[in-house]
Formats: structure tokens, sequence, C-alpha cells
């Protein structure tokens, strides 16, 4: 049996794994019993897998070769969101005001399907694969797994991560070398004034005009300062202020975040550091105060070009040919840029769009659903993306 009839055997199972996972969803480091199922199905394998719980609700779960080579970690993200399902399916989630809208559900069956297949392997491995089920993505869960030694023991060489995408067909992927997904900064910023009555404004200092100035002005970060051919975006996501319709209020609470997906060359202003001298000065200018603070920082995520050139056969392989593969580049951030820190990365999306199935909804939408036949394209990619990086033949 070729490999892409034995992962087609699994298919059923992979579905029913998404599925159950779908119906208990768990938010960020409240996936026990996401993890307890991880667990559950990798001993189930037959005692070929270390397991470890790491990071309070993750599992770290190690395949050793029988021959030296490299250590190639695999990451599926394992959390759910604060979102109230509207999808009907039979299956949708019993945990009210949470669910799997993001297709981590997903994830999960199709990482636990290539621990399957490759455990088929051990007795030939050359080299390592460790398995990493990260929690809280849609937070921050990767820096505490690599506090507590995820990339240690053994040291890990190159880390493989994906995402289920449902602006990609199904049965395509996007895939290519350079940066891939934004890096972000999160920022809350309060413009303080001095509160009056709306009769007397030049008695009092408008914090909603500078706000409004602000909101404004930083726009021309893109616009004015930033080579047009690079992107960036500063979009605020939140404004608080007042209480009625004639009073001043002292301070605006604004959040937001900046995100860019390009190196910034050697020497010229970071992007927060161009919003802060714009935060600044115009709050200057109108005689207002101000408090900025950066919340997090997520850095871009980056497909390696070696890494990407050596699972590029295996990715034709698995999608029938390169008319099924693009690129994908998006301003969404990612946490799997935390384990880039230190190695070279691969990172790829698994198309999941079908509109003839009602898979259209954007992701975090109450309506999101993935077309399932996306599951075993992602095992596959996982299979050969592993395989291909061990440089060792199906
Ligand atoms: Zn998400
Ligand atoms: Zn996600």
């Amino acid at each position: 049996m070729n490999l892409k009839e034995e992962i087609k055997t699994i298919e059923p199972e992979l579905i029913a794994l998404r599925r159950d996972f779908h119906m208990y969803p768990e938010l960020g480091f409240e996936e026990f019993r996401t993890q307890e199922k991880i667990i559950e199905y990798l001993e189930s394998l037959g005692g070929m897998f270390r397991i470890r719980e790491m990071a309070k609700t993750g599992v770290v779960a190690d395949l050793a070769g029988v021959e030296p080579g490299p250590v190639v970690m695999l990451r599926a993200d394992i959390d759910a969101l604060p979102v109230t399902e509207e999808t009907g399916l039979s299956y949708q989630s019993v945990n009210e005001g949470k669910m799997h809208a993001c297709g981590h559900d997903g994830h999960i069956a199709m990482m636990l399907g290539a621990a399957k297949i490759l455990s088929g392997y051990r007795d030939r491995l050359k080299g390592h694969l460790k398995f990493v089920f990260q929690p809280n993505e849609e937070g921050a869960g990767a820096e505490p797994m690599i506090e507590e030694g995820v990339m240690e023991n053994p040291r890990v060489d190159c880390a493989i991560g994906a995402h289920i995408w449902s602006p990609l067909p199904a049965g395509r992927v996007g895939f290519g070398p350079g940066p891939v997904m934004a890096l972000s900064e999160c920022f809350e910023l309060t413009v303080k004034g001095r509160q009056g009555h709306t009769a007397n404004p030049h008695l009092a200092v408008d914090p909603i005009a500078v706000a409004a100035g602000i909101i404004t002005a930083t726009q021309s970060i893109q616009a004015r300062e930033i080579n047009p051919l690079q992107a960036s975006a500063v979009v605020f996501g939140r404004i608080n202020a007042g209480s009625t319709y004639n009073i001043i209020p002292s301070e605006v609470s604004l959040a937001g975040t900046i995100r860019y997906l390009f190196q910034v060359p050697e020497g010229e202003e970071e992007p927060r550091d161009r919003f802060e001298r714009i935060v600044k000065n115009t709050c200057s200018a109108f005689r207002a105060d101000y408090e900025l603070r950066f919340l997090f920082r997520q850095e871009m995520v980056v497909s390696d070009p070696e890494l990407t050139a050596k699972a590029l056969p295996g990715t034709l392989e698995t999608v029938g040919g390169p008319e099924n593969v693009e690129k994908v580049v998006t301003m969404i951030g990612e946490d799997f840029s935390e384990f880039g820190k230190t190695v070279p990365t691969l990172f790829y999306f698994i198309g999941s769009g079908n509109p003839e199935k009602g898979c259209s909804y954007p992701h975090h939408h109450p309506r999101f659903d993935i077309d399932e036949s996306s599951l075993a394209v992602g095992t596959e990619m996982h299979v050969r993306g592993a395989l291909a990086l061990l440089d060792m033949d199906e």
C-alpha cells in the first residue's frame, strides 16, 4: 500500500477525531479533556512514543528512530475560541460560548494521523520526530513550552507548522519560501486630556479630538513612511471614552495592532517607534498626555528556503501537481514564530474552503467550518514533510 492509500484508510478516523475535538472545545490552558484524548490516542498506538505533558495542557510525544539523524519537530495548536457556535452541525460545540472556530480541531486530528502513520516508519527512522501539541495559540502558548524545554532533549533542528485555511479551496495548499505570517505588536494607548463642558471646549483639553488625530496620522506610517511595496497595517480594534453628549471626558482608551511582513533594514526606525513618535508629537501638539503600552509581540512566521525546497516534491505529490500549490501570505500572526527564533521553520496552509459544503465563513466566525477532505491532505503534508526533513524516502 502506498502512502496515499494508507492515509485514505485512516480518513474516517481523522474525521471522527476532528468531530470529537470539535464537540468539546476548550480555551487556552484549559484544554484538559483535549490533552487527555491526545495522550489516550498516542498510547493506543502501542507504546511507541515517549509522552510528556508540558505547559499545563500541552503534550509532547517523541518518536526516536533507530539511526542517528536530524530532530524534526511537528507542531499542532489545540485551543478553541470564546465564540458561540452557530453552524448547526450534528457535532456542534456542547461547551457553551466556546468553539473551534479557527480549525485547531482539525490540526489535532491531522497531527495524530501523522503520528500514527509515521510510527509505522519507526524501524527504519533516521533521526527523531517530536510531535508537539501546543495549548493557547490564540494567546501565547509556545513561549511556556519553550521555557519548559520543548526545544531540548533532544535538541530540535527544525520545526514544521501548518494552519487549515478557509480562504483557500480544499485540495490546495499554501506553500512557498519567505515570510508567510506577519509580525504583530499589540498595544494599549491612553490619551489624557482635561475634562470639561462641551460648551466650553477652550477650557478643556479634548482627548477625543486628539485620539481622532492619532488614528488618522498613524495611517501615514504605511502611506508615507514605509515603502509601498512592503506591507504594514496599523489598525485600532477598540476605542472607549466618555459618558454623555455634553461632557468632554478626561481620557480616551484605545487598543490595536501594528503588523508588518518585512525585515526592518538595519538602522531604520521600527514601525512601533514610528507609531510612538506620531502619538507623542500629536499629543504634544494638542496639549494632551499619553500612556502607551506594548502588550506583546509575535514575530513573523518564515518558511526557510532550504526546508521549503526539500519539502516541495512531497507537497506536489500530496496535491497532485503545481496547479494546486500557491503562495499564501497573511497579515495574521501565529505564535509558531516563537519556535522560529532558534531553528529554521517550515509553515504551510491547508486549504479547507468549499462554498458548496457551507465552508466559506472566515476563521473566528460562529459559522466557520472546514471541508473535512482537508484532514487527509494535512496528514499527508505532515508525513511527507517530516520524511523530507529527515532526508528519508517514503
Ligand atoms: Zn485563530
Ligand atoms: Zn488558528
